[in-house]
C-alpha cells in the first residue's frame, strides 16, 4: 500500500539550489519513498522569513511511510544540512514540509496535514500546479489560489 504525498522544498543560505538537489537526491535515498517527481525550481523573496532569495521546487512521491515517520525523514535531512534557527523564522539552509498526505487530515503539534499556510503561498501553489495541475484544496483550485497571490514575487530558474 502507498499513498501519494506532495513535499515544499525551499532553501536560502549558501549554495541553494546545491542544497535543494543534495536534498532531493537524499529523499531518492530513503526506503519507503517511491517514485518522486520534482516540478521545475523558482526563485522568490522571502515571505515570512528575513535573508535573501528562496529557491524553492515540489516533489511528489508514492511512499509507504505514515505521515509521521515521512516528517521524521525530512526532519533528519533538514539536520543533516546544518539547519540553524536562532530565533523564529530566521533564514535557514533548508526547509522541508509536508504540504499533503493523501487522504489525511491532522492537527497535532508536531504534524498539521494539510500544511495550514500552503494555499497562500505562491512558491508552494506555482511548483504544485506544475506537477497536478488538476489538485483541488479545501480552499480551492490551485489556479485561483495562485492568483491571489499575484503580490507575491516569483520567476522560474534554469536547472
Ligand atoms: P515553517 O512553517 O516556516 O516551515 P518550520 O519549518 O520551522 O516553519 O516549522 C517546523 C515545525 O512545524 C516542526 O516542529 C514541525 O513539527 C511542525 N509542522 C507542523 N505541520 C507540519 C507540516 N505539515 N510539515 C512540516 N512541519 C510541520
Ligand atoms: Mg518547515
Amino acid at each position: 500500500m502507498s499513498a501519494r504525498a506532495w513535499i515544499g522544498l525551499g532553501a536560502n543560505l549558501g549554495d541553494a539550489r546545491e542544497t535543494i538537489e543534495h536534498a532531493l537526491k537524499a529523499l531518492r535515498e530513503i526506503p519507503g519513498i517511491e517514485s518522486l517527481t520534482v516540478a521545475p525550481l523558482y526563485g522568490s523573496d522571502p515571505v515570512d522569513a528575513q535573508g535573501p532569495t528562496f529557491v524553492n521546487t515540489v516533489a511528489q512521491m508514492h511512499t509507504t511511510l505514515a505521515p509521521l515517520p515521512l516528517l521524521d525523514a525530512l526532519q533528519s535531512i533538514e539536520q543533516t544540512y546544518g539547519r540553524e534557527r536562532p530565533y523564529h523564522h530566521a533564514p535557514r539552509t533548508l526547509d522541508l514540509d509536508l504540504l499533503l498526505y493523501e487522504g489525511v487530515t491532522l492537527m497535532t503539534p508536531r504534524l498539521t496535514l494539510p500544511h495550514p499556510r500552503m494555499h497562500e503561498r505562491a512558491f508552494v501553489l506555482r511548483p504544485l500546479m506544475d506537477l497536478t495541475p488538476d489538485l483541488l484544496l479545501t480552499q480551492g483550485n490551485l489556479q485561483a489560489l495562485l492568483a491571489r497571490c499575484s503580490d507575491q514575487k516569483l520567476w522560474p530558474l534554469s536547472r
